[in-house]
């Protein structure tokens, strides 16, 4: 079975950050010939314009086929329905389609509360006209009420009608793993991406990474942690272990690589450049 292989962007706050992301897609796109793009959307469409504009550039930009994000959390049925009909009318086959979390200060949580009833929602205004993806937690969603209900929660969104999953960043291979196992066992066939963020900076990783509950493993924040302002070192040290990660993924029969960009091309391609693929 092919791989595929995608690299997700945020949208740009400002036309110059649009033009160097139309630039760092280009270069993406002609080293990795990715299957697919993705750009993110705030939720309560905080970024809904932005989203719209860039996802619609990118895909002028590089014929690349490019997905947006959509959630649902804050957002009418209404004002779902209409960003969907733009997509359609712009050709845009290929959606993310997510819960999203409450923006501070939201307090109305919208009409759909969960991916599911999102991707449900979809497929109902739409048929199969999106290739749809969700979200998947090797290590679990951080509030999410046990590993057994979040697996029975991710199993109803496969079965509301999602084609493939893109997961949670991880540095623990065992875990996608015996994630990806547990879902056979419920009868999950849909194809269970793991998602890649590249290591550049210690900081940032780590309070995201407690926030979205991705355990960054003690031998490695140890070693970040002793890189201090030592840049340089840090990125190869990080540019090492991820690559040896999604090498071991790739040979034991990962279905592709999602790439967190964050809107670089540098540390996705010095990862990129070193897998045999
Ligand atoms: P859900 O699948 O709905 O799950 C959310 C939580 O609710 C889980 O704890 C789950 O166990 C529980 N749950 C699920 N269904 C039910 C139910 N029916 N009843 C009760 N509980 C339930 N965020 C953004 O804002 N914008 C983005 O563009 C974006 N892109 C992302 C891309 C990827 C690949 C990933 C992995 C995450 C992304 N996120 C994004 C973050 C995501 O929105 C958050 O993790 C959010 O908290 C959950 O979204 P979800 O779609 O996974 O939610």
């Amino acid at each position: 079975m092919n791989k595929t292989f995608s690299c997700e962007f945020f949208p740009p706050k400002t036309d110059q950050g649009l033009e160097k992301l139309l630039t760092a897609s280009e270069i993406l796109k002609t080293e990795i010939k990715p299957d697919f793009f993705s750009v993110t959307f705030g939720a309560g469409g905080s970024t809904r314009e932005r989203t719209f504009q860039a996802v619609t550039d990118i895909a002028s930009h590089t014929g690349v086929p490019t997905a947006p994000h959509l959630s649902c959390i804050g957002s009418s049925k209404d004002e779902i329905r209409e960003i969907l009909s733009r997509y359609q009318q712009q050709g845009i086959k290929r959606l993310v389609a997510l819960r999203g979390d409450m923006p501070s200060g939201m307090v109305t949580s919208g009409e759909l509360h969960y991916a599911n009833e999102l991707v449900t929602f979809i497929r109902e205004e739409t048929g199969d006209h999106f290739h749809i993806e969700v979200a998947a937690y090797p290590e679990f969603h951080p509030i999410a009420e046990s590993p057994k209900q979040d697996l029975a929660y991710f199993k109803q969104k496969i079965d509301a009608g999602a084609d493939s999953a893109i997961t949670q960043y991880f540095y623990n291979v065992d875990a996608y793993y015996q994630f990806v196992d547990d879902c056979e066992l419920l009868g999950i066939d849909a194809p269970i991406i793991p998602g890649i963020m590249p290591i550049t900076n210690y900081t940032n990783l780590a309070r995201f990474s407690d926030a979205c509950g991705t355990e960054i493993p003690r031998w490695i924040r140890k070693r970040l942690q002793d890189f201090h302002d030592d840049t340089e070192s840090l990125k190869a040290f990080g540019k090492d272990v991820v690559t040896d990660m999604c090498q071991r993924l790739l040979d034991n029969g990962a279905p592709g690589l999602h790439f967190y960009s964050m809107n670089q091309t540098e540390a996705t391609l010095a990862i990129w450049n070193e897998l045999e693929h």
